[in-house]
């Protein structure tokens, strides 16, 4: 597939099976088709201002801001998480002197003491944990802007057995923030067409 002229985009469905270490088999993925942004070399121009694919939820992310018209400059923009398919990407995205960019950035994670001490000063929380209701109401100032990226299964009564939730306790904050993405229909869907929009940029790039 590396080869194959009439493939433009390589994906590699994580996560791998434990024994499997994911950054060895990215790493082997053409740089020119890696549409999720995850391969060293994209990684890399990503961390020196010159993105070519960017990973596709903080892609999706700052898509959001742009449409809504979010200035973030000099904002204090706090992102939980620290993975390298959200948190870091999103963290050197939003700091770096991009149109959408040239915020504050703290990146807090599971070593992080009283993480509501970085929450409360916070315009912006982007939450990318995997903790169903992590940031509650008292975690907040008025009017704060929230992302939420966290995906987490419910077992409930339903037919489906289940529902799907975020890290944000969305109702009690509904009122408090500004703005604030639900879960799900929020930041899923544009990490979906985010893909689509690096897998066409792939193929541009394939015939320049
Ligand atoms: P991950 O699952 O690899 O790691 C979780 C991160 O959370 C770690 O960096 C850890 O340090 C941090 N963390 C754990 N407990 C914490 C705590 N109590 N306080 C602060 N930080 C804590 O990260 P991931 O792959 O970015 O996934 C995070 C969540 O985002 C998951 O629910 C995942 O399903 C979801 N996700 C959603 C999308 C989307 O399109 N909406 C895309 C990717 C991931």
């Amino acid at each position: 597939m590396n080869n194959d002229k009439n493939i433009h985009g390589i994906l590699l469905q994580l996560p791998l099976p434990k024994h499997l270490d994911s950054n060895d088999f990215l790493s082997k993925i053409n740089p020119m088709k890696d549409v999720d942004g995850f391969h060293p070399e994209n990684s890399g121009l990503l961390f020196q201002g010159k993105p070519r694919f960017i990973p596709c939820t903080p892609l999706g992310c700052v898509k959001i801001l742009e449409y809504y018209k979010i200035n973030i400059k000099s904002k204090y923009i706090v992102v939980i998480g620290r993975s390298n398919i959200v948190g870091k990407p999103i963290t050197s995205l939003l700091s770096q002197p991009f149109e959408i960019g040239n915020a504050t950035v703290t990146l807090c994670h599971s070593h992080t003491t009283n993480l509501s001490d970085y929450t409360k000063l916070a315009d912006i929380i982007i939450a990318a944990v995997g903790k169903p209701n992590l940031i509650k109401k008292d975690m907040v100032k008025d009017g704060c802007i929230i992302l939420d990226i966290g995906i987490n299964r419910i077992n409930d009564h339903s037919d489906k057995g289940y529902h799907i939730v975020g890290d944000v306790d969305f109702s009690s904050l509904v009122e408090k923030a500004s703005y604030i993405t639900p879960v799900p229909g929020g930041v899923g869907p544009m990490t979906i067409s985010m893909l689509m929009h690096n897998t066409i940029l792939a193929a541009e790039l394939s015939i320049k």
